[in-house]
């Protein structure tokens, strides 16, 4: 883990390029950084003697002393020969504010590599280049150029856009909205945003890490790096921008049907990453997970006094998955004993719209002591009896009365204004949106949830791991990247059960095999040309087999008049199973996360419904489960009305043991195994498709 407690925390900072004049970016600068910072500061410059009456100097040798951080704000062709004298000087903590670089065509690429390579050679802590600089309220740095730095608070924010940056820093100050530590990531052609999540989990002063993303740098040690840091702490990404799949050539369904945002989310919930898909999501579930306890389960108790307001927050309760609490006997009772007959003793309470002060208090306060609620929704619509100001009294009141999160709901512009400041003293999320407020609780549960999740290692199978990568070097060396049916001996290596059968070259063979394999079988052409086997008779299933010669014939002929270019390399003769639930699971490799698998209902629908759910390999017994449940149709797969449901065991075990397969054989670059027929005792692979290479990605 790097140190960067020089940069976040330096105890010194010199700026070069400060500047004298008033209209510059490079003034605004260094009038940020003296303005609040309470060590030396040193302004590098050969034009002045001193710049806002700190002193100025030629060049960071000139210096009286050692500086724990360098600003970097000139020119980009002059960046590296400063950088060259930090690494020279012993200071390692770079702020690069200039552009110039990547993302200035072939030179700056060029400019940035050489930044990269001496940042290397003298292990620099090196922030941008390209970016808006960084800002810590701890030690009152701020050295973007923005007009106004950041309130303190406990929120770490780090943004790979600095525009976006500098929007977040005016609004947040709308908001009452503080912060930790605030960074712009810039190009990340040193530190990137695994270096921060570390940095910002071991800083006390951050309760919460939120970040905008476009990309992640280093996949796995992303993986890694956020997995252990969602143990003590909430970590909340917008991570928009997607890249093109490429060329690549896709010929299975988990191919078609992932793309890199699966991925992402994927990864997200392997390590525990609560993802914001808007702005106005990320800031809410950062301040939300900031202020207020983790609940202990997910039912949501609503308390208000506008009818409809109520209808909006219990629609939204059951939109984000999380349930309307069920008031115990007797609460609703002392309820009914307080409040006038036309109101609502269950939930959502509807206190009325005439309720005074007092009756609201008492209706929260009997919802909140509910062993059978989790969660605190309070709304209110204006009324001349009961003032947002004392609403705001007492929700602050029950807040430190109670364990439980509570949000709460003014729906009202202007008037509710009064109690804004009082709301953000009790750290009381307040949204107009009945609905946004249910969001944000949803985050609160979403990470308790994540916190319990059992952590469990993947499992370790026996395997023949030697045999399996046989079959695969031997495929791409005979020039056959394609495989079929016919290479099921993979999957039997690494312990996935698979339907009795075999390759037959001949009819005839296939009517002495057939013979072995029961009364009744099914026959499969096996040729590196055909893709969907079924679509082109290429499948017969349930061929009597005593018929399975003539059948096998006729199934050969039919095809080589159908598809004259295709090679026929022979039939496969398997065991007829009983009809049973089909699903689908399958590997694609990701560009940044590495190997996926993927799980859905199998069958011809799997492209149209795309009821599939992603996991990076390697999988745990509890995210192979976690997997299987998070499809739609996985009540299917539990049963239903009176239909069995499926071994899941078998199940999940089948999925983690692909999963250990994508992980041990990188030259797999896609596999399907559709259908791997379920029942209930019993898991078997009937179907087979997987695409080698001997290009590692
Ligand atoms: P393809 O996907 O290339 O069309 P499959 O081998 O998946 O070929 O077979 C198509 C369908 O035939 C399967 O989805 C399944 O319903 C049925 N099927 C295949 N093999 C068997 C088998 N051994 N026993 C019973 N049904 C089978
Ligand atoms: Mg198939």
């Amino acid at each position: 883990m790097r140190d960067l407690s020089g940069l976040l925390f330096p105890k010194s900072v010199a700026v070069v390029g400060a500047s004298q004049n008033p209209d510059t970016v490079n003034h605004a600068i260094f009038k940020n950084v003296t303005s609040g910072f309470p060590g030396p500061i040193y302004a590098i410059n050969p034009k002045y003697q001193e710049v806002l009456g700190r002193p100025c100097f030629p060049r960071l040798e000139d210096l009286p002393e050692p500086v724990d951080l360098v600003v970097i704000a000139i020119p980009a062709r002059l960046v590296n020969q400063v950088l060259l004298s930090c690494g020279k000087l012993g200071i390692r903590n770079i702020v690069v504010i200039s552009a110039g670089f990547k993302e200035a065509g072939e030179e700056g690429a060029r400019r940035e590599q050489e930044l990269v390579r001496i940042a290397r050679e003298y292990d620099l802590n090196v922030l941008g280049p390209n970016c808006f600089g960084l800002i810590s309220t701890r030690v009152g740095l701020n050295t973007t150029f923005a007009p106004r730095g950041a309130q303190p608070g406990d929120v770490a924010f780090m943004s790979q856009s600095g525009a976006f940056c500098s929007s977040v820093l005016d609004w947040a100050w709308e908001e009452g909205l503080g912060f930790s530590q605030f960074v712009s990531l810039g190009n990340k052609a040193v530190l990137n945003e695994v270096d921060f999540l570390q940095a910002f989990a071991a800083d006390p002063q951050t309760e919460v890490i939120v970040a905008y993303l476009e990309g992640i740098a280093d996949g796995p040690r992303f993986l890694e790096v956020a997995r252990e840091v969602t143990r003590t702490k909430p970590v909340v990404i917008l991570k928009s921008g997607r890249y093109e799949a490429g060329a690549r050539a896709v010929s299975s369904h988990t191919g078609t049907l992932a793309g890199s945002d699966e991925a992402y989310q994927a990864a997200f919930r392997k390590c525990g990453v609560i993802r914001a898909y808007s702005v106005e999501e990320l800031f809410d579930y950062a301040y939300t997970l900031a202020k207020q306890p983790l609940p202990r389960g997910r039912r949501v108790g609503i308390v208000t006094n506008a009818g409809g307001a109520g209808v909006m927050a219990t629609d939204a309760v059951e939109r984000e998955g999380l349930e309307v609490a069920r008031f115990s006997p007797a609460t609703s009772r002392r309820l009914s004993e307080g409040l006038p007959p036309a109101a609502s003793v269950y939930n959502p309470v509807d206190i009325l719209g005439d309720a005074p002060p007092e009756r609201y208090r008492r209706a929260l306060e009997l919802v909140a002591g509910d062993e059978n609620v989790d969660l605190l929704v309070a709304l209110s619509a204006p009324h001349p009896l009961l003032s947002f100001r004392e609403l705001a009294e007492i929700l602050a009141q029950a807040r430190r009365d109670s364990q439980k999160p509570l949000v709460c709901s003014f729906m009202a512009g202007e008037l509710g204004e009064e109690a804004e400041a009082l709301l953000e003293e009790a750290g009381i999320p307040s949204f107009f949106d009945p609905a946004r407020a249910v969001r944000s609780l949803r985050a609160l549960v979403d990470y308790a949830e994540l916190r319990r999740r059992p952590r469990q290692p993947p499992r370790q199978f026996p395997v023949d791991r030697a045999t399996a990568r046989k079959i695969v070097l031997a495929a791409w060396e005979e020039g056959r990247p394609r495989l079929g049916v016919e290479a099921q001996q993979l999957l039997a290596c690494y312990g996935i059960p698979v339907a009795k059968g075999g390759l037959a070259r001949t009819p005839k063979q296939a009517g002495e095999l057939a013979q072995k394999l029961g009364e009744k079988v099914v026959l499969k052409v096996v040729s590196p040309d055909i893709v969907h086997k079924s679509d082109v008779g290429g499948v017969r299933v349930g061929v009597p087999a005593r018929e399975a010669e003539r059948e096998a014939w006729r199934m050969l002929e039919r095809l080589r008049q159908r598809l004259p270019e295709a090679e026929l390399r022979g039939l496969w003769v398997q065991e007829l199973l009983p009809p049973g639930q089909e699903v689908i699971v399958g590997v694609v490799r990701d560009p940044i996360f590495g190997p996926l698998v993927m799980f859905g209902l199998g069958g011809v629908y799997v492209e149209v419904l795309k009821d599939v759910a992603f996991g990076v390999a390697p999988l745990s017994p509890s995210e192979a489960q976690e997997l299987i449940q998070s499809i739609r149709a996985f009540p299917i797969l539990r049963g239903v009305r009176g239909v069995p449901g499926v071994d899941l065991g078998g199940l999940a075990e089948v999925l983690e043991r692909v999963a250990r397969l994508a992980v041990d054989l990188p030259e797999i670059m896609e596999l399907d195994i559709n259908p791997l027929m379920c029942y209930p005792d019993r898991v078997v692979a009937v179907d087979l498709r997987l695409t080698v290479s001997k290009e590692e990605t």
